[in-house]
């Protein structure tokens, strides 16, 4: 993999549309997409002919209750997996059929996944968690880096703790430092306040958002439809299927008006 010390070039060339001047999130295009599994005689369909576009520097909420396809959506916007039938395009470059390489490849480069249960290494300090996702995505500077997002995400005091020494809306910042210090343009959180008490979930929400605001597309699967009210797009799924598509019911809401 090719290195460059200026932390703008690193992106490889395939990966910024020809006009680009700076990261400015991406494009994400699936069209009439189904994913099936095949599990000995039964044929389970987690996506039902699925067509979504998402433009750059989105908010979108993924909305659905358990086992409506949210998790199947992400893994396949995140190239994390393949659709069993229609066609999966990010930035223009059609990953349907892609190999396992090839995915790969262009992940590391485009993706960052947030979860619901942190999945830090707890051997490694919050630093060294946050200097590995820049390492996989090839930063040169990956330290600085991760004490820079560090700071960002109000842990500049905590660099050298481990997980189990932080609470877990702490560890839910690390992630998500360990996520912005890739620079990948998309931004994908699969339920990422799900262990998380009401106040803590805000703050991580209020994070989110403002990656977005910075021109990330952030993508963040919920079962919680207040959450989906700070969206500027609410994708709703029921049973593979997209039901609904726009601004958020009720009205879009700031981050101090939630409650559930
Ligand atoms: P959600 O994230 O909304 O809870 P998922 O995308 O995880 O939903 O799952 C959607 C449906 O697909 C569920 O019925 C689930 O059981 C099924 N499913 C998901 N992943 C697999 C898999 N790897 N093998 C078989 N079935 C799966
Ligand atoms: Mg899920």
């Amino acid at each position: 993999m090719e290195r460059l010390d200026h932390p703008e070039s690193t992106r490889l060339a395939s990966d910024v549309p020809p006009t680009a001047t700076e990261p400015r999130g991406t494009r994400v295009d699936l069209d009439n997409v189904s994913k099936r599994y095949r599990i000995g005689d039964v044929t389970v369909t987690a996506l039902d002919d699925v067509s979504l576009h998402v433009d750059e520097m989105a908010f979108v909420v993924v909305l659905g209750p358990s086992g409506s396809g949210k998790t199947t959506l992400l893994n396949l916007i995140g190239v994390l997996d393949t659709p069993t039938e229609g066609r999966v395009a990010i930035n223009g470059q059609d990953l349907s059929r892609a190999s396992r390489r090839e995915m790969f490849a262009f992940r590391r480069r485009t993706v960052s996944f947030i979860f619901q249960t942190f999945n830090l290494f707890p051997g490694l300090t919050a630093l060294e968690n946050v200097q590995f996702g820049a390492d996989v995505a090839g930063r040169a500077d990956a330290e600085e880096v991760a004490h820079e997002v560090l700071e960002r995400v109000g842990l500049g005091d905590r660099v050298q703790h481990f997980p189990h020494q932080l609470s877990g809306g702490e560890q839910q910042r690390v992630a998500i430092a360990r996520a912005l210090a890739t620079e990948n343009p998309i931004l994908l959180a699969d339920e990422p306040t799900g262990e998380l008490d009401f106040t803590t979930g805000v703050q991580i929400l209020q994070l989110l958002q403002a990656q977005a605001e910075a021109g990330k597309s952030v993508l963040v699967v919920s079962h919680n439809r207040e959450i989906s009210r700070i969206a500027d797009r609410v994708v709703e799924l029921s049973s593979g299927r997209i039901v609904r598509d726009g601004p958020p019911v009720g009205g879009k809401r700031r981050t101090d008006e939630l409650r559930w």
